[in-house]
């Protein structure tokens, strides 16, 4: 529900993503008046389903639903009437065996294993470090598993904690939405008051009332829920009056990694099987992870993390689909090209309101996810999902974080 910008409300979310819309919705009945400021001209933030052609709706961002038997998003979805599709991802087992044989695949899932189960065992350490100690050393699988820590990260693992990575829970039970779950996101916030294209850029907690500073005038709150991603806080894209060098220190130490994906129509689509993994067992990490034929589908999804999916946005619209086609065809053949065709890409990092995918913890700074979330002076609280202690980097995880400072609003 948009709403004009009031001059004055008890709580005042600054940010319409999951995790503002879960601290809108629990405060929905608490009898405080309560606005949402978006800087977007949408609700929704880094979830956001497009239509990339007719009968193929694309998920720029959030998708799975993970740790599904553990996510509130579920039970969301089914009340607002959306399908959950409980089949397994294509990361496993349904992979092609064309270029990734099965022994292959065999020994890379063995290798893969193997350094989770070291990483676990070194995060009882009490001192932290990069997750790329654990790599067995000269395992010819390593730039792969890298590969994936971009996927799942964002970042390679030299630049990713061991202590966090091991905080994160994934039960590994992963559902998605053929809706969409940016499309659930955009269902679950519509009732709430969001006053959209209202883009903050100060809020001044030095008076009796919090001042907030935005793109279409200011107005006062005698609570504020900030959930907004970390970068913008480390970049102080929104600064805070005093500053609060605690939180930005905070967020430096968890910055939003680099992941993209991209959409290919794919023409005589029956040919080629419904619901598999496309990837090669390339010894390298910067390479795409590919999706044949989502939801039956006639198209294909690419992934792209770390530091090569930066790289290929920083080449401008269309270098993810083109080096996509190129992957594509060294699998499985040149006979493809002809068939595939770009239809949209996500561009996370030069987004100017995201500036990147999902926060991974810097080795040494596992800790800065409860210094972000913790309040100050009773009237400034902070959601998104980086303050989540076991979920962040997803959707589900965001939305937790939101009703849970709700909850400190209400307590306060
Ligand atoms: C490529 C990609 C794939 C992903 N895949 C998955 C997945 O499969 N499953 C999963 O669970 N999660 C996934 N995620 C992560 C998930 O999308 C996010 O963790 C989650 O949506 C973050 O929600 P949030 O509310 O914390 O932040 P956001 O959604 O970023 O919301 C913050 C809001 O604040 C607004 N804002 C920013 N600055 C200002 C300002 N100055 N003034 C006012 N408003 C402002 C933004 O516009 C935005 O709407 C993925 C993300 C990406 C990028």
């Amino acid at each position: 529900m948009t709403t004009n910008l009031p001059s004055s409300v008890d709580v005042a979310v600054i940010g319409a993503g999951a995790a503002g819309l879960g601290a809108a919705r629990t405060l929905a009945n608490s009898g405080l008046s309560v606005v949402v400021l978006e800087a977007r001209e949408r609700i929704g933030g880094r979830a956001h389903t497009i239509m990339a052609a007719p009968g193929i709706p694309f998920d720029l961002g959030c998708e799975w639903l993970h740790s599904a038997d553990k996510n509130d998003f579920v039970g969301i979805a089914k009340q607002l009437g959306f399908v959950v599709d409980t089949s397994r991802p294509p990361w496993r087992e349904q992979t092609y065996d064309v270029a990734f044989t099965k022994a292959q695949r065999a020994e890379f899932f063995a290798a893969i294993d193997a350094f989770y189960v070291r990483a676990e065992e070194a995060a009882e350490n009490d001192v932290d470090a990069p997750a790329a100690t654990c790599l067995a050393p000269d395992n010819p699988w390593n730039p792969m598993i890298d590969a994936v820590s971009t996927y799942i990260n964002g970042f390679e693992l030299k630049d990713v904690s061991l202590h966090d990575m091991d905080a994160y829970e994934d039960t590994e039970v992963n559902w998605r939405l053929p809706d969409g779950y940016g499309a659930l996101i955009s269902a679950y916030g519509a009732p709430c008051p969001v006053a959209l294209n209202t883009e903050v850029t100060v809020i001044d907690h030095s008076g009796a009332r919090v001042r907030i500073e935005t793109s279409r005038g200011t107005l006062s709150a005698a609570k504020v829920i900030v959930c907004v991603p970390t970068n913008l806080i480390a970049h102080e894209s929104i600064r805070f009056d005093p500053p609060l060098p605690a939180k930005v220190d905070a967020a430096a130490g968890l910055p939003l990694g680099a992941d993209n994906k991209v959409m290919l129509a794919l023409n005589d689509a029956g040919k080629w099987p419904a619901d598999i993994g496309l990837r090669g067992a390339q010894m390298r990490t910067g390479i795409g992870s590919f999706h044949l034929r989502p939801s039956g589908r006639p198209c294909i999804a690419g992934f792209y993390g770390g530091t090569f999916a930066r790289e290929l946005e920083d080449a401008g619209e269309g270098a993810l689909a083109a080096q996509s086609i190129d992957e594509i065809v060294s699998l499985l053949g040149s006979d493809i090209r002809g068939k595939l065709t770009p239809l949209a890409e996500s561009r996370w990092c030069h987004d100017r309101f995201a500036q990147g995918a999902y926060s991974a913890a810097k080795p040494g700074h596992a800790g800065a996810r409860a210094v972000l979330a913790a309040p100050v002076n009773g009237r400034l609280f902070f959601a998104g999902e980086a303050t989540s202690p076991n979920f962040f980097s997803t959707a589900h995880g965001a939305r937790e974080s939101g009703v849970r400072a709700a909850r400190e609003v209400m307590a306060a």
